[in-house]
This record gives structure tokens, C-alpha cells and sequence, in this order.
């Protein structure tokens, strides 16, 4: 059994796949071109806003927005403490502050009432300029933007969506990467919509952000890359991996749709056995991950290991609240509170999730859970 099963995905889908990667080949055009354009066309549509900017991935994504909004030394960037390295990473590397911020118990992502509580502890006790909140969209379901977006604009903070993990989530209707000012995802290969390496894009209806975004990604460029007009970075989408995106989108909300068929009927086997995943009645999930909590740390293990036994993959998402990990320790703040990020990183387990996975997989999965809980 496969955790994300990217082999049957290109089984389903081996000619057109092949024929797109050979047509950029015959062409021999690797970086840039018609592909890359189209791609970020099609995605600026499929989301619903104006401007979609390509790069090399969903790290330098999340960097890039903050080297356009100028964010840097002496600016404090909100994160949530419960994520993947990436969402903080990018904060230090542009010489600003990340501050962690606990998450909800139930969706597992930023807690408005810790988010609001962070700002004012650094309005209060630091000499950090507030500037950015990073909302990540973790294992699929969008965060609470009603609230966070409210929040944003009490405090004049820039919103920035992750959504990384996100891509394919909606929210009435809305999706994701449309809730920040401006939003990112990644194409790793693992990721809801996936090329064959390393990819990413960012999202935004600001025009003058959209250019200079443009800019950094290739050299601070002005009229041309040999025009230099700050600097930047080199982070691009190659052709091949754009044309591999451009078939995948066309096949992606229906894999998404069995992504969720998959989800409920997880919910439906292990309701009463363990913590299930808890979505808004107005939330659509990607389903980046299906993530239980057994009861404690020992249960956990006890779940991996008859798993393991049974020739089923998992795994854990997220071993380490960020503020314990070695390289942001010292972000911690001892005045805030992330217990629920601790409790949580202690209990949780993801199971196999793709669009793939049969009906009699997910019973023998769901059968093996349950015999090693109360
Ligand atoms: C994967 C991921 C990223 C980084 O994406 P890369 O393309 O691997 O750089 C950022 N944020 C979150 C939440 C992720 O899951």
C-alpha cells in the first residue's frame, strides 16, 4: 500500500503525461515559454484571481511575498507553531521575527484567539513592528479567514496564505489561494496537485506586487534578466513541470472529489475509535493528509507499529511544535501558550491518502486502528 500513491496516479493518466513531457523535449525549451504561461494563466483562473507568478517551489514562494511586501529586520511575522519548517523558515532567512502562534484543536490550524493574543504580546512587551500574519492551510482544509482576515485588517497586518497543502480547498465556494493578500502553493511532488520535482506559484490581484514579484524571481530583473534592478533570487518553474501541471489540473478536482469520498468514509469506519478530522459545514478540503489523534503518545506508536505490521504506511505530521525545533528556538516565547500544538504533535497520525485508495484498503486500515484502541 502506498501513503500517496503517485505511481497509479501516472498509470491512469501515462499517455498524456509522457506526450506532454515529449512535446517540451521536441521543442527544447526548458525554462520559461508557452507552458509556463499557460499554466500560470489557467491557475490565476482556476483560483480566481488576477495574477499567478511561478516558481521554484513552495519555500521560495513564501519568501518571495515577503521580500514584496519589503518585510525585514525588526518586523514580527506570525506563524502558526503547528506546520511544516517552510511556513517559518522564510521569516528569518529575510532577517524578521517569527512568532509562534498555538492552533485549534479540531481543524489544526491557527487559533484566532492565540493569533490575537500574540499581536497584542508584541504590541505590549517588544520593540517588533507587527507586519505579517502566515496562515497555513494544513492537511487540505482552509483556515478560518473570516476571522483571520478581520484580524488582519484590525491590526493592519498582511495576510499571507500557505497553501501548500491547501491547493483545491474552497470555502463557499471560494478557493484556496484567494484568502491572502497574497497566497502561495507547492507542486512537490506529494503535494494535492503535484508535478514531477520540485514547483511552486504565488497568487495576488495586487498589480504592483504581481511585478515586482516578477522581478525577484529572476534577478531582481527590470527590462530584461541582464537589467538588474535589485536583488533577487533564481526560482522558476521548469517547462517540463509546467506542462506535466497543465494535464494534472485537468484531472484534479475529480481527484479531489475521491479524496474527499475517501475522507468520509475514513470518518464513517473510525468515528467513536479515534479523533477524526473536523471540517466546518462551509469547508471543502483537499485532503492534503487524513490526520487521526489516537489517545496519547503510547497509542500512537502502538497504531504506527500494527500499521507498519500490516504493510500499511503512515506517518507523523508534526513530531515538534515549530518553537521547540533547534533551529527556532529561540523565537520561543515563554509568555505564550502552545498547549494544544504540544498535545496535539504527541497524538497525531496520518493515514494513506490518495485518490486511489480502494474500498477494501481503507476497511483493512480502519480494521488495524481499531484493534489497538479502546
Ligand atoms: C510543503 C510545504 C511548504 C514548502 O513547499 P516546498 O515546495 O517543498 O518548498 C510550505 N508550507 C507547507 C505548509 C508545506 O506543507
Amino acid at each position: 500500500m502506498e501513503f500517496r500513491d503517485l505511481k497509479a496516479q501516472y498509470q491512469h493518466h501515462k499517455e498524456e503525461i509522457d506526450d506532454a513531457i515529449r512535446r517540451v523535449l521536441s521543442n527544447g525549451g526548458f525554462i520559461g515559454g508557452a507552458p509556463v504561461r499557460e499554466l500560470e494563466e489557467k491557475l490565476a483562473e482556476y483560483v480566481g484571481v488576477k495574477h499567478c507568478i511561478t516558481c521554484a517551489n513552495g519555500t521560495d514562494a513564501l519568501q518571495l511575498a515577503l521580500m514584496a511586501w519589503g518585510i525585514g529586520p525588526g518586523d514580527a511575522v506570525f506563524v502558526p507553531d503547528f506546520t511544516f519548517f517552510s511556513s517559518a523558515e522564510v521569516v528569518p532567512v529575510v532577517g524578521a521575527t517569527p512568532v509562534f502562534v498555538d492552533i485549534d484543536a479540531d481543524t489544526y490550524n491557527m487559533s484566532p484567539d492565540s493569533l490575537e493574543k500574540a499581536i497584542q504580546y508584541v504590541h505590549n512587551s517588544t520593540d517588533l513592528r507587527p507586519r505579517a500574519i502566515v496562515a497555513v492551510d494544513l492537511f487540505g482544509q482552509p483556515a478560518d479567514y473570516d476571522r483571520i482576515r478581520k484580524i488582519a485588517q484590525q491590526y493592519h497586518l498582511f495576510l499571507l496564505e500557505d497553501a501548500a497543502q491547501g491547493f483545491g480547498g474552497s470555502i463557499r465556494g471560494k478557493r484556496a489561494c484567494a484568502f491572502g493578500d497574497i497566497s502561495t502553493t507547492s507542486f512537490f511532488p506529494a503535494k494535492p496537485l503535484g508535478c514531477y520535482g520540485d514547483g511552486g506559484a504565488i497568487f495576488t490581484d495586487h498589480d504592483e506586487w504581481a511585478a515586482l514579484l516578477r522581478s525577484y524571481c529572476v534577478h531582481g530583473k527590470g527590462a530584461d534578466k541582464y537589467d538588474n534592478v535589485r536583488i533577487g533570487m533564481n526560482s522558476r518553474l521548469d517547462t517540463i513541470q509546467a506542462a506535466v501541471l497543465l494535464k494534472k489540473l485537468a484531472f484534479f478536482d475529480e481527484e479531489t472529489e475521491k479524496c474527499n469520498r475517501v475522507a468520509a468514509e475514513y470518518s464513517r469506519l473510525l468515528q467513536g475509535h479515534v479523533k477524526t478530522p473536523v471540517a466546518a459545514p462551509e469547508m471543502y478540503s483537499g485532503w492534503a493528509q487524513y490526520t487521526i489523534r489516537l489517545e496519547d503518545e503510547q497509542h500512537r506508536e502502538d497504531a504506527m507499529q500494527r500499521l507498519k505490521d500490516a504493510g500499511i504506511p503512515t506517518a507523523v505530521y508534526y513530531k515538534k511544535p515549530l518553537h521547540k525545533q533547534e533551529a527556532l528556538k529561540d523565537y520561543a516565547v515563554s509568555e505564550l501558550d502552545y498547549h494544544v500544538t504540544e498535545q496535539t504533535c504527541l497524538s497525531c497520525l496520518s493515514l494513506p491518502m490518495h485518490a486511489y485508495l480502494e474500498t477494501g484498503e481503507i476497511e483493512k486500515i480502519c480494521e488495524t486502528i481499531k484493534s489497538v484502541t479502546p
